[in-house]
């Protein structure tokens, strides 16, 4: 296909062989002459897609027969108000770690149902960092975590062992790296960064957490009547779903999850070394949290970042803007994301410095 390198945070790149595929079905499935569009979700085809889909996730994530698998819509916003509307109704409070641009949403939403408690924020520091050791008060309905900053660049290596029951928004990590699901009670992920296309939402949850829910919620916003339907109370979001499976096959292929990290860590690395030698680059989180998905990083100085950033988009690299809080630079690395591209961008990065050093003594000299 094209020589595009598409560095953006969400929604982001997927496999070619996948946007194949998927092109394919939307003009004649399985050799059915009809469109995925135009399938019934309760017809027998589409029934297999969806356990299937529910199956790779299982695999791929090793998770437990006594979590539930489910797929909802809304985006992983959404979950940011059906999660206390499940879970701290009528409890006495729930703790949020402040971790960033998408924990505060999480937590602007919980105050609408209870109690919210900051275990801890990095906000003093531009949430370059991740807060390592916090207490919670008593009686915590849940933990709340962030597990990868997307906007600011930060990502949880070590997920706190407590008793109180710990929720994570996965959205922009989940499948990237290996986890243990039992560390969680429930996980949650907005499809669009390492899943597949916008419009489906991720919940991994532990049944006996989803038991617990005491209070009333609507059947939409009811984790068990999803449960209880496989995720088919109301028409399902088909065809993310159906590219969702397309693309946890593909990561099957390439040896799953443990396999995929091993080519995170060396895309990831080889970005970082080039930001901390390169002069005219500075990194922007705290070494020991820097995300494996989104590297942000910034110039020397305003006029250097602008150069740079035609540069880059006169050769191909779409998607490299920081987010207008952070500014700067924002580099996506995932799953998706060929190391040829990381390649590229660091010779990029190598050619520039090269150009302005010779040009920077011609400046001063006069
Ligand atoms: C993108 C993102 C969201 C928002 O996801 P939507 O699906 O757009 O609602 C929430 N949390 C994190 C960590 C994200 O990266």
């Amino acid at each position: 296909m094209s020589k595009v390198h598409n560095f953006g945070a969400g929604p982001c790149i997927l496999p070619e062989s996948v946007l194949i595929e998927a092109a394919k079905a939307v003009t004649n499935w399985n050799g059915s002459g009809l469109s995925i569009l135009e399938i019934s979700h309760r017809s027998p085809d589409f029934e297999a897609v969806i356990t299937k889909t529910q199956t790779l996730v299982r695999e791929l994530l090793n998770v437990p027969d006594n979590y539930a698998v489910l797929f909802l819509q809304g985006g992983a916003s959404t979950q940011f108000s059906m999660i206390p509307m499940n879970f701290l109704q009528g409890k006495r409070r729930a703790s949020y770690l402040d971790t960033g641009y998408f924990a505060q949403k999480a937590i602007k939403e919980a105050r609408l149902f209870g109690e919210v408690e900051i275990v801890d924020s990095s906000r003093n520091k531009n949430y370059s960092y991740i807060p390592q050791s916090y207490e919670m008060a008593h009686g915590s309905a849940y933990l709340h975590l962030t597990s990868n900053n997307t906007i600011e660049g930060t990502e949880i290596f070590n997920f706190p062992k407590t008793s109180v029951s710990v929720v994570c928004d996965m959205s922009s990590d989940i499948f990237s790296r290996t986890i243990n699901v039992q560390d969680f009670d429930l996980i949650y992920a907005g499809a669009q960064k390492n899943l597949g296309p916008a419009g489906m939402t991720l919940v991994i949850a532990k049944n006996a957490f989803l038991d617990s829910v005491k209070c009333s919620v609507p059947s939409m916003s009811d984790y068990r009547i999803y449960r209880d339907n496989k995720s088919m109370f109301n028409t399902p979001p088909v065809y993310s779903i159906y590219v969702a499976m397309l693309n946890l096959m593909w990561l099957k292929d390439k040896g799953g999850v443990e396999a995929i990290e091993q080519v995170n860590i060396r895309k990831a690395e080889m970005l970082y070394a080039e930001i901390d030698r390169n002069t005219m680059f500075e990194g922007l989180a705290h070494h020991d949290h820097r995300s494996r998905m989104n590297v942000t990083f910034k110039a020397r100085d305003v006029e250097t970042e602008k150069e740079f950033l035609t540069l880059a988009s006169k050769e191909g690299m779409v998607g490299i803007t920081g987010y207008r809080t952070v500014g700067g630079f924002r580099v996506s690395l995932y799953n998706a994301l060929p190391i040829e591209s990381v390649t590229a961008l660091v010779s990029l990065m190598r050619d520039f410095e090269k150009v302005k050093l010779r040009a920077v003594p011609l400046v001063s000299s006069n």
